[in-house]
């Protein structure tokens, strides 16, 4: 039996697990067992790694992003279930920090796509978008269009004859409930990593960046990571497009940043800052004083301003960025990774087009 067993796991339990690490590094363990209809466990156990606690972007009203707490999931692939199994849960010690009927926790075998469709064969970055919650498989190849439509109209792919990116629409039918274990709670819609990266390990497809596009009529999603695939509904709103949520997520596969602030994201910087920050106030001293506009308004470059608005198009140091209020500075007022009602900005485009040939 083919099965694959998916539980959302508490994050506050998972980070608990983690802060907990022992000093020479051994990654905390579970167990997982199953149990009988009397809840007494029955069979093997498992013991599989703590899944890493999450906090995800996700698209919020009026164009911005908010940071949620997330639930990883616990994903494992029992060798066999035993008889008479009809749950499934796991505890750390004696403490039960997850528990579903089997029904509930069971997911789909990982399989090759059922069909795929590539637009612009030739593009050098390669974008993975995956159904969810889609049966007809026009319909989603319907939406991979429009997104492959969208980036071509947008600055810097609008300058590139193919767009530089290549779009490889993998379908799978989803069965009632999600191919993915995608669950909805407001506009958080996500589900489960390891899931995702088991399906996309058997179509033998490589991407920078694994997009699921979730069949949902509400704007939602969450934000990717290292190895983990970002989610996007396919619903826009008056002011902006689903396309646009997708597009900032991509801008993240070429290494930027998001420009807008939140005191709730705890990651940590890396060293260099990304190409759309810097902790440099005066416009000369930016990695992108080339780009500064002259003059503006009043100072030799362009001038350091705490609160936007400026103009689009103005190039200079904004201050608030990288989640942060003070001491990191943005490009322009405002830009894709800042809003998703924004194109990018003259210092993301040159960003991507700089990566597109080097790719
Ligand atoms: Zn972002
Ligand atoms: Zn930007």
């Amino acid at each position: 039996m083919g099965l694959h067993i998916s539980l959302p796991f508490g994050h506050s339990h998972a980070a608990k697990a983690h802060a907990n690490t022992p000093p020479d590094g051994t990654p905390p363990r579970m167990i997982v067992e199953f149990l009988d209809q009397d809840g007494k466990a029955v069979g093997g156990r498992m013991r599989p790694l703590v899944p890493q606690p999450l906090h995800a972007e996700v698209p919020s009203g009026d164009a911005g992003m908010d940071w949620h707490k997330t639930d990883p999931h616990l994903t494992v692939a029992p060798k066999s279930v035993p008889a008479g199994a009809v749950a499934v849960r796991a505890r750390s010690g004696d403490t039960v920090v997850a528990q579903l009927p089997l029904a509930a926790a069971a997911s789909a075998k990982p399989a090759p796509p059922v069909d795929k469709a590539t637009f612009n064969p030739a593009g050098k970055w390669t974008l993975l978008l995956l159904s969810e919650l889609f049966t007809d498989k026009a319909r989603f190849f319907g939406f991979a269009g429009a997104l492959d439509k969208y980036i071509r109209s947008q600055a810097p792919f609008s300058h590139n004859p193919d767009s530089g990116v290549r779009i490889e629409a993998l379908f799978w039918p989803s069965p009632a409930g999600g191919l993915f274990n995608t669950s909805q709670n407001g506009r958080l819609v996500y589900g489960d990593t390891g899931v995702v990266n088991a399906f996309v390990a058997k179509s033998g497809a490589k991407g920078r960046l694994t997009i699921v596009l979730v069949d949902l009529p509400r704007r939602g999603g969450a934000g990717g990571g290292q190895g983990r695939p970002a989610w996007v509904t396919i619903t826009s709103e008056p002011t902006e497009t689903w396309q646009a949520v997708a597009l900032h997520e991509l801008g993240h596969s070429f290494g930027l940043a998001d420009e807008y602030t939140n005191s709730e994201q705890p990651t940590p910087e890396p060293h260099p800052l990304e190409p759309n920050v810097t902790d440099r106030s005066d416009p000369a001293q930016a990695p992108w004083a080339a780009l500064c506009t002259p003059g503006h308004p009043g100072k030799p470059t362009c001038a350091a301003a705490t609160r936007p608005p400026a103009p689009l198009g103005v190039v200079g140091t904004f201050e608030g960025a990288r989640y942060t209020e003070t001491g990191r500075y943005r490009p322009t007022a405002e830009c894709l990774m800042q809003r998703t009602d924004r194109p990018f900005c003259p210092v993301c485009q040159a960003a991507i087009a700089k990566a597109l040939a080097a790719a």
